[in-house]
């Protein structure tokens, strides 16, 4: 089997079974193989659920339910913990959102550079092509392109190469990934750049060994001519940490429901006591997104609507002028990205309970939120069949 296709079905119920076939894979065997990658002809030693989570079409406490329901949670510690990354790399932009604007900027001046240097521009575009004549570098380029998927570590390792062996701005290949990646994703992507480049946990670059992608690939690729002692990147301000801002007072009464590619399942967003009588969906793919990202995001819209109409009983269909008429409009919580920069004015955005357990852990480094781990999965289980899975004070009708 392969490890992921362009056309993968996006929908709740594809991710659902999805899941359950991943299930007896997340226990101690896990552990022991998520780093090798065994390249794209066959099942990955990973889940590959990343698409589906990263638009919600799973939620991340579902998929951690899940598994610890069917493993005992030593045995699953590990995946578990893997999981917690994605919700710390977004509690980290929404604390720090300077980074994505300055994602953005470095982007910009990465392609002025790419537009007035003809010796960068060569690089850049044998690295894009896959022709650079490094053994697997090559190969992932080639895979990421044909299949919109590579294994997390391809992914650290091509980051690790194109910033310190073939010197490469780092904004540019978070472009690349962000573009082509099925589950690409604001935090998650940008965030775990810079921690290859050494400016997340700042000073301790990831770098790319040939013999750990030798040992790890099975021996498919032994690459020559790689940079392992390079210097760090460093950036001259640090990025400020701002607090969390509070989730928007709920409205009762009736209410227009706006569905966006950061949260596609709206059955769990518990409202209080609005009734949803209209429901649209909101398209924003990031920036430059390939086509098939683009059929991605465009098919788990489509299953969310279908879904948010036969839950709510209710007409749902893309956004259009005028679309949600005079009603209040109530939508999740966009984190910083795509989504969140086109919400419209004076929507009202609900907290998911998650969200709200993690992200306050994610200001600094992921250690704090490991550690509170234990606490966090307490908390919900306290919580279980008390309170809703989204957070959001309501106002009276
Ligand atoms: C340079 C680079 C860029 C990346 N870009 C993205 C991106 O755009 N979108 C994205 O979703 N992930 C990104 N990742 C993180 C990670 O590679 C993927 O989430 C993971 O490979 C998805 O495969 P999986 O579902 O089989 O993961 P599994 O190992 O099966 O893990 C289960 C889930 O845990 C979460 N997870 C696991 N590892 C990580 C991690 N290192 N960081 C964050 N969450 C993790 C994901 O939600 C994943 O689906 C990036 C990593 C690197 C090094």
């Amino acid at each position: 089997m392969a490890t992921m296709q362009h056309d993968l079905t996006l929908s709740r119920a594809a991710a659902l079974d999805h899941l359950a076939r991943a299930i007896p894979r997340t226990d101690r065997a896990y552990a022991e193989g998520r780093n090798t990658d065994r390249g794209p002809e066959v099942q990955p030693s990973t889940t590959a659920l990343s698409p589906y989570l990263r638009r919600r079409l799973l939620l991340e406490e579902e998929v951690i339910d899940t598994v610890l329901a069917a493993h005992a949670s030593g045995e699953a510690a590990k995946f578990v913990e893997e999981v917690f990354w994605r919700s710390y790399f977004k509690g980290h932009l929404e604390t720090h959102p300077s980074i994505w604007t300055d994602y953005h900027r470095l982007v910009a001046e990465g392609r002025h550079r790419l537009a007035t240097q003809s010796g960068l521009r060569q690089v850049f575009e044998d690295a894009v092509a896959g022709r650079t004549g490094i053994e697997g570098f090559d190969d992932w380029a080639s895979e990421l392109l044909h299949t919109g998927w590579l294994h997390n570590h391809a992914r650290m390792w091509f980051a690790s190469i194109w910033i310190f062996t073939l010197r490469l701005p780092w904004a540019l290949g978070a472009d690349l990934f962000l573009r082509h990646l099925l589950d690409g994703d604001p935090a998650s992507n940008t965030l775990s750049w810079r921690w290859v480049a050494g400016l997340h946990t700042r000073g301790k670059p990831y770098i790319a060994r040939a013999e750990n992608i030798r040992r790890y690939t099975e021996g498919r690729f032994l690459p020559s001519g790689l940079d392992e002692n390079p210097a760090p990147l460093d950036e001259v301000v640090p990025h400020a940490t701002l607090p969390l801002p509070s989730p928007d007072p709920l409205p009762g009464g009736e209410v227009a429901l706006l569905l966006h590619l950061d949260d596609l399942h709206p059955e769990s967003l518990p409202l209080g006591s609005a009734r949803v009588v209209r429901v649209g969906g909101l398209l924003a793919h990031a920036p430059g997104a390939a086509e098939s990202v683009r059929r991605a995001d465009e098919a788990a819209m489509a299953d969310a609507l279908v879904r948010a109409s036969a839950r709510f009983g209710c007409p749902a269909e893309l956004v259009t002028e005028g679309w949600s008429g005079a009603l209040p409009v109530v939508t999740a919580w966009a984190p910083v990205g795509p989504s969140a920069e086109v919400l419209p004015e004076g929507c009202r955005r609900v907290r998911r309970h998650w969200d709200d357990l993690v992200w306050p852990s994610a200001t600094r480094g992921y250690f704090q939120v490991r550690k509170a781990i234990p606490t966090i999965l307490r908390t919900r289980e306290e919580a279980a069949g008390a309170m809703p899975l989204v957070t959001g004070r309501t106002s009276a009708p």
